[in-house]
């Protein structure tokens, strides 16, 4: 993966088309991160729910109005695309699915202990090395290492999840307590140079790995 350097605009919708344009796969949230679900048309049937209504198309064509439909399976890099979702709703965070495009991302939420998680975690391990990093609104911290490729652990300890196979939101979003969230190091985004730390994925899927 070659590193990029990206200066984030400041406002969502160029934001949203600078992480496309990037190559980094992006979908909207809505301000309130309301869960996710599919509307008829949209959930593609199982043998244990067979689903008439379903019209077959591709996540990222959706053209059905629910905006919750697909959650982070529409994620695209299309800039047209990216640039209509955002033309019709400016105030749409900007997600960004981990694992599809390259991320284990560390999550610390210091209202639930997480800095003291980490805290504990560095005491046995030692320092984690130095990578991307992102601020949460909320007081949290992201921090982006390239994916290992094999299932991870949910989590490490309270407050310190791992964020793989779900997605975050990527800065300027508007964090739910009202604050922005950003990149350390002046706002710019990097693709993140450094390796998941094995150490930290679980010793019997290094050995099938
Ligand atoms: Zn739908
Ligand atoms: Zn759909």
């Amino acid at each position: 993966m070659t590193i990029q350097t990206l200066q984030i605009p400041p406002d969502l919708p160029s934001a949203a088309v600078a992480y496309a344009s990037a190559g980094i796969r992006v979908f909207r949230v809505r301000p309130d991160k309301a869960p996710f679900a599919n509307c008829a048309r949209c959930r593609p049937p199982t043998e244990k729910r067979p689903n008439p209504f379903y019209i077959e198309h591709r996540p990222e064509e959706c053209r059905c109005t629910a905006r919750t439909c697909h959650g982070f399976h529409a994620a695209t890099t299309d800039v047209d695309l990216v640039r209509r979702w955002w033309a019709e709703q400016p105030d749409a965070n900007i997600g960004a699915p981990c694992a599809l495009n390259g991320w284990a991302v560390l999550d610390i939420d210091p209202r639930h202990g997480g800095d003291k998680s980490l805290a504990v975690l560095e005491e046995r391990i030692g320092v984690l090395p130095g990578t991307v990093m992102q601020l949460t609104g909320g007081g949290g911290l992201h921090i982006v290492f390239r994916t290992p490729g094999v299932s991870l652990p949910g989590t490490l300890g309270p407050g310190l999840d791992v964020k793989h196979n779900g997605y975050i939101l990527l800065a300027p979003s508007v964090h739910s307590s009202g604050g922005r969230y950003r990149w350390s190091g002046h706002g710019r985004f990097l693709q993140p140079p450094v390796a998941w730390p094995s150490v930290l994925t679980p010793r019997q899927v290094r050995r099938a790995a």
